[in-house]
C-alpha cells in the first residue's frame, strides 16, 4: 500500500512538474500575496487608478490618491507638495484635451543636520490611453510602472522615522510616456545649487516583470552601482558590459550615455551632472539584440498584458519578491548611510569618465568605418584605373591652350 502511495505521489509530482503553467500556480500557493507590502501598495493602486495616460483626468486622479496616501501613512500636509506643467498630450492620448496639464507629486523627509538630498523616483502615469499608430496601448500600467510606485511607497513607509544624514525626497513623475515630461519639468526647475545639492538620484521604472534585477547609472561601472549590488546579495546585477557599448553606440549614435536605459526619468538627472541609481528589471543577458524582458516569455510593458492578473498568472509570486529586493536593497543602502556617503561621494567624476569612455567607443568605430570606406575606395580605384585604356598617366603642370611638352602627351598601352 505504502508503495503504491509512493508511486501516486510520484506520478502526480511528475504532472505537476512537466506542466509549465502550474509551475508558478504551485509555488504561488506557499505564499500568501498579502504578506507583502510592496503587493498591498501595488493592488490598491492599480485597482483604484487603472487608466493614468499623461494629461487625462485618470492621470489627476492617480497624483490625487499618491497626496492621500501620503497622508495616510501619516506624513503632514506641508511635506506633500505637487508640481503643474503642460504635457502635449492632444493626438497622443486617448481622451487628452489641448492644453492638457500633468504634475509631478512631491514628498519631502527632512532630517537633522542634512548633508544634502537623496532623490527617489517613480513615475505614475501609464502607457493605457497611449496612442500607438492607430491603436492604444491598453493594460493597466501594473509593471510599469505600479511596481515603480509600490515600491517607493513601502519605501517611503519603512524611511519616516529612521534618522539619516541626509534629506529624502520622494518624486512620483507625472508624463513620463510622453517624452520623460515630469522629470524634465522637474530638473529645469531646480537652481545649480539644487542640483548641486543631490547626493543621488534613484529611479524606480518597471522592476517586476522582467527576469533579472538591474541597477544602472553610468556607461562605467561606478561605485554607487557596485554599492547596491552587493547590498543586493545577488539580487540585483549590474548591467553587461558588453550591451553597455554595443547599445551606447548604436542606439545613442555619437551622444553620450544614450542607450535603452535612457528612457526614464533618471536621464534629466544624468544630463543635468547627477548621479543616478536606476533600477529596474529585464534581460539583458539573452542572446538577443539590446533589451529584452524575458527570454521566450511575452513581453509585459506597454501592451494588454500589463495587469496584476496577469503578472500572478505569470510570474507567481516572484514578479513580488523583486519589488521586495529592490525596496531592501534601497533600504539597506541608505541606513548604511556612511558607506553610502562614501560609495556615492566621487560620483560625478564618473558621469564626466562615462562620457569620455562611452563616446572613445563611439568614435573608435566610426575611425574603423572611415578606413575601410578609404580602402575600399582605393581598391576600386586601382581596378578602374587597371581597366582604363590610358595608362596611368599623371598631368603634371599641364598648360591648356599651349604647346605640351613632352612629357604631358599621352601615350597608349602596347
Ligand atoms: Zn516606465
Amino acid at each position: 500500500m505504502k508503495k503504491l502511495l509512493s508511486l501516486f505521489a510520484a506520478f502526480v509530482c511528475m504532472f505537476v512538474f512537466l506542466s509549465p503553467a502550474n509551475v508558478y500556480a504551485a509555488e504561488s500557493g506557499n505564499y500568501d500575496y498579502k504578506d507583502y507590502r510592496t503587493y498591498y501598495w501595488l493592488e490598491k493602486f492599480v485597482s483604484e487608478n487603472p487608466s493614468r495616460t499623461a494629461g487625462t483626468d485618470g492621470e489627476a486622479a492617480a497624483a490625487d490618491w499618491i497626496a492621500e496616501n501620503l497622508l495616510n501613512i501619516g506624513f503632514s500636509a506641508p511635506n506633500i507638495s505637487r508640481q503643474s506643467f503642460d504635457v502635449y498630450a492632444y493626438g497622443y492620448v486617448k481622451g487628452a484635451e489641448e492644453n492638457a496639464k500633468s504634475q509631478n507629486v512631491i514628498l519631502d523627509i527632512k532630517n537633522q543636520n542634512s548633508k544634502g538630498t537623496v532623490v527617489i523616483g517613480a513615475h505614475y502615469d501609464n502607457a493605457t490611453n497611449l496612442i500607438v499608430g492607430n491603436d492604444v496601448s491598453g493594460g493597466q500600467g501594473a509593471f510599469d510602472n505600479g511596481s515603480g510606485v509600490a515600491a517607493a511607497l513601502t519605501l517611503a513607509e519603512k524611511l519616516k522615522n529612521v534618522p539619516l544624514p541626509f534629506d529624502i525626497r520622494f518624486v512620483f513623475f507625472g508624463g513620463e510616456e510622453l517624452g520623460l515630461s515630469g522629470s524634465n519639468y522637474y530638473v529645469n526647475s531646480l537652481t545649480q545649487q539644487q542640483k548641486d545639492d543631490i547626493v543621488l538620484m534613484i529611479n524606480f521604472d518597471s522592476i517586476c516583470a522582467g527576469e533579472y534585477l538591474y541597477v544602472w547609472g553610468e556607461d562605467v561601472y561606478n561605485p554607487q552601482e557596485n554599492y547596491f549590488v552587493e547590498k543586493s546579495g545577488g539580487a540585483i546585477r549590474k548591467t553587461p558590459a558588453n550591451k553597455r557599448a554595443i547599445m551606447g553606440v548604436t542606439l545613442g549614435g555619437f551622444r553620450p550615455y544614450y542607450t535603452t536605459m535612457q528612457a526614464s526619468d533618471s536621464t534629466p538627472f544624468l544630463n543635468a551632472g547627477v548621479p543616478v541609481a536606476f533600477f529596474f528589471s529585464g534581460n539583458l543577458s539573452s542572446s538577443s539584440f539590446g533589451y529584452v524582458e524575458n527570454d521566450g516569455k511575452n513581453s509585459v510593458m506597454h501592451s494588454q498584458n500589463d495587469t496584476l492578473e496577469y503578472l500572478k498568472a505569470n510570474f507567481g509570486i516572484n514578479f513580488v519578491l523583486n519589488m521586495e529586493s529592490v525596496v531592501n536593497t534601497v533600504y539597506e543602502g541608505l541606513v548604511d548611510s556612511d558607506a553610502f556617503v562614501s560609495a556615492v561621494q566621487n560620483a560625478r567624476d564618473y558621469i564626466a569618465k562615462g562620457f569620455w569612455l562611452n563616446s572613445i567607443y563611439a568614435y573608435l568605430i566610426l575611425l574603423v568605418v572611415v578606413i575601410g570606406l578609404c580602402v575600399a575606395a582605393y581598391c576600386y580605384h586601382k581596378k578602374l584605373m587597371k581597366n582604363a585604356i590610358l595608362g596611368n598617366a599623371d598631368v603634371k603642370d599641364t598648360k591648356i591652350f599651349s604647346k605640351p611638352n613632352d612629357d604631358d602627351i599621352f601615350t597608349f598601352r602596347e
